[in-house]
């Protein structure tokens, strides 16, 4: 609950200051890493949501894989474990840019 509230906090901030009536839609970013489920948050939106602009709003899941740039090929691949070596050359100076994100991409308001 605590990630839901936060998240209509920041969406209900946002179309204060563009002066809408109601929240219709956002996408959120979640990373398979962020210990976020996208369908007990989806639930938990719903639940936090009721009687504030964000009611009936659409919530669209942007899930990323966890995935990586090896500092050594400079490839990037996706992986299952934080210790899982580069697939390409064997590294293990991967360096992870996606997969523990959990925020607001998209917000559109009306
Ligand atoms: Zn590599």
């Amino acid at each position: 609950m605590g990630i839901a509230s936060e998240i209509l906090r920041i969406a209900e901030g946002e179309a204060k200051k563009e002066g809408a009536g109601r929240i219709a839609s956002m996408t959120l970013v979640i990373g398979r890493w962020s210990g976020v489920e996208p369908e007990t948050l989806r639930f938990a939106l719903e639940v936090v949501s009721k009687e504030t602009l964000m009611e009936n709003c659409e919530v669209k899941i942007d899930f990323r894989e966890p995935t990586f740039i090896c500092a050594d090929c400079e490839r990037e691949f996706t992986a299952e474990n934080r210790l899982d070596p580069c697939p390409h050359c064997g590294s293990y100076a991967g360096e992870m840019t996606a997969g523990d994100e959990m925020e607001i991409s998209t917000l559109e308001v009306e």
